[in-house]
């Protein structure tokens, strides 16, 4: 034993090989790259509440350390101490928060029906927005990323505030975005654009992240501040304006597929006997469930608005309300299907379909209660989110924050 053990120890003093020394190096960056995160995570998940002996508790790291880590996220300006209020002991403690308008990022959306734009700062104040209305159905990409790329411009001209540090933008795309290309967006009548042509004219706006709107209306929903993963942690988010579509959380993480091109609800076959979809199929719940399509099936025509769709069932117009009806149960139908194939029982309407909620619900959960095989044990839930027409360009924003939230390091050194 005694031989060992001084074997052990002569290895133990042996001066460390450059190789080694430099792996030890990499080790001791990314453990502080990692603790920096958490106490990040730690604050934003309760600002003005936690104080660096209460991150050292929870998170089982020394004093010493966790004071050093606060004290970069301070000096780097991205966390501010405020006055001590009386502690749990009677003791004053030091209050962190994440700095107001230090660390902000731009979400940016384009959709059939306009373009939106929101600049948020780590604590999740919206410090402007800006919204666009005009009809992009068939529109030009350029003309309209041009269009963009200047309110942006004008955006963070008048409203970035002083001493901020600016973190790049997001944006969210009704249609097929892959890490190379936006494939298609047929609502707008986009098809195979590379994105860095797309993105182009939004060079001086730094564009990190450009992602389907559903997926990042979801992430908004999983993720309601930034970094701060309070939301569901598994659901189904089916968002819907001319087009209908989805995003599939897991845990707080989107389930984007192998390409990030999941969560296209709207092309499940609901009856192949069905209508005819802009996509070429017949029967897709867009078929259904559109607007547009919608508005011609309740006989209100294809540029018909949600509201009038709604002032149409309210005075008991039947076309209206069997199209309503036939919609959600097409809903449900396909929402079956994904729930059976992923077991996520928790569905969450957005848009235009949780505006439309109180005459789809029903025959959507009826179609869910025959269809899904689970139901009989664990009834899958249908919830509708309100004010949900501002999640996707949010979560645009947030993932640019959560970009700094899971790697503060990148933006301290
Ligand atoms: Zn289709």
């Amino acid at each position: 034993m005694k031989a060992e053990h001084h074997r052990r120890t002569v290895a133990q003093r042996s001066p460390l090989k450059p190789s080694e020394r430099a792996m030890n190096g990499v080790k001791a960056e990314s453990l502080r790259a990692l603790n920096l995160s958490l106490c990040l995570r730690q604050i934003l998940a309760a600002p003005g509440q936690i104080s660096r002996s209460d991150i050292s508790q929870t998170t089982g790291i020394t004093r010493a350390t966790i004071s050093r880590l606060i004290d970069e996220l301070i000096s780097a300006g991205l966390v501010t101490e405020i006055e001590p209020t009386t502690g749990k002991r009677g003791r004053p403690a030091h209050r962190l928060i994440p700095t107001p308008e230090r660390a902000v990022a731009l979400g940016l959306e384009v959709n059939i029906s306009g373009l939106d734009l929101v600049l948020i700062d780590l604590a999740g104040q919206e410090i402007a927005a800006e919204r666009i209305e005009s009809d992009f159905a068939g529109s030009d990409p350029l003309h309209t990323m041009t269009r963009l790329a200047e309110a942006a411009h004008q955006l963070l001209a008048t409203s970035l505030p002083e001493g901020a540090l600016f973190l790049g933008s997001g944006l969210a795309l009704p249609g097929l975005v892959s890490p190379r290309s936006l494939a298609l967006a047929p609502n707008l009548g986009w098809k195979d654009i590379p994105l860095n042509v797309l993105l182009s004219p939004l060079a001086h706006v730094h564009p990190a992240i450009v992602a389907n709107e559903a997926d990042l209306a979801a992430f908004a929903v999983a993720h309601p501040l930034p970094g701060v993963p309070s939301g569901p942690p598994s659901f189904i988010y089916v968002s819907g304006e001319v087009g209908i579509g989805a995003g599939i959380v897991v845990d707080h993480r989107p389930v984007s597929g192998a390409r990030g091109w999941s969560g296209e609800i709207g092309h499940i076959c609901a009856d192949p006997d069905g209508p005819l979809c802009s996509c070429g199929a017949t029967g897709c719940l867009e078929a259904y469930l559109g607007l547009r399509a919608l508005g011609q099936r309740a006989g209100l025509g294809r540029d018909t608005t949600v509201e009038e769709v709604k002032a149409s069932a309210r005075a008991g117009d039947l076309a209206t309300i069997n199209a309503l009806t036939e919609g959600g149960a097409a809903l449900g139908r396909c929402l079956s299907a994904v729930i059976n194939a992923v077991d996520i029982p928790l569905v969450l309407l957005g848009g235009v379909v949780a505006e439309l909620g109180e005459w789809l619900v029903e025959p959507a959960a009826q179609e869910i209660e025959t269809r899904v095989l689970q139901a009989a044990w664990s009834r899958p839930r249908i919830e509708l989110v309100p004010h949900s027409r501002h999640l996707a360009v949010k979560g645009a924003a947030h993932r640019i924050l959560q970009r700094l939230v899971d790697d503060p390091m990148a933006w301290i050194v």
